[in-house]
């Protein structure tokens, strides 16, 4: 099965890809944490995006699809492909179905997440990261813990993105709402389209897209 989360920053689309990897073995494409790992690496590509991802524009198409494609060529064996934060534009969501049909492969549903405005900037302005292994924390709703350890791996060192502050957020809100959200009209043409309320627990929302996928 191969899905696509789709969502504002904020939404989710993160935790609830990882906990579907856990779950249903299935692999996760994070554009966002490919072009960071490119960017902590220094590779040419990665100090050519840093710029305009802590401003919070997107990067171009070709970038982004070239990374899709790298990771869907190389055949790894998977449950199926979990796409959180891509495709994030038209020409995105076009390439992206004539990889998947190149490997033979189709895409079998489109989850929107939706979240209001309000929501978004306050999880996204109180979030942290593992450094280790990229477990997602939330000073409100999920603190760190109080041994300062990680729940997952144990790691003691959390970071906070440079595109989470409210400047870059606004740029990213934006963004979405002008070049993402037309992907909803997109798939919901094709049939594709489920939408999803992401408010609430973590296990909420889990729910309610086990139940969107069963
Ligand atoms: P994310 O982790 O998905 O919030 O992505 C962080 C940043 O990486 C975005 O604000 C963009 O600058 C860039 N980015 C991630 N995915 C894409 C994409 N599919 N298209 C263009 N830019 C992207």
């Amino acid at each position: 099965m191969n899905i696509i989360l789709l969502g504002p920053p904020g939404a989710g689309k993160g935790t609830q890809a990882r906990i579907l990897v856990e779950q249903r073995d299935m692999v996760q494409l994070s554009t966002g944490d490919m072009l960071r790992a490119a960017r902590s690496s220094g590779t040419p590509m990665g100090n050519r995006v840093a710029e305009v991802m802590d401003r919070g524009e997107l990067v171009t198409d070709e970038i982004v699809i070239g990374l899709i494609r790298e990771r869907l060529e190389s055949g790894e064996a998977t449950g199926g492909y979990i796409f959180d934060g891509f495709p994030r534009t038209l020409a995105q969501a076009d390439a992206l179905g004539a990889l998947l049909a190149e490997q033979g492969q189709a895409l079998d549903a489109v989850i929107e997440m939706q979240v209001d405005d309000d929501e978004l900037v306050a999880r996204i302005t109180a979030r942290s990261t593992c450094a280790n292994c990229g477990e997602v924390y939330n000073d409100i709703s999920r603190p760190i813990p109080e041994d300062g350890k990680c729940t997952e791996c144990g790691g003691t060192e959390f970071t906070r993105r440079a595109d989470d502050n409210e400047d870059s957020l606004r740029t990213r809100l934006m963004a979405y709402y002008k070049q993402t959200s037309p992907l909803i009209g997109y798939y919901h043409a094709k049939g594709d389209l489920v939408t999803v309320a992401g408010l609430g627990e973590i296990d909420e929302v889990r729910a309610r897209i086990a139940e969107a996928l069963d």
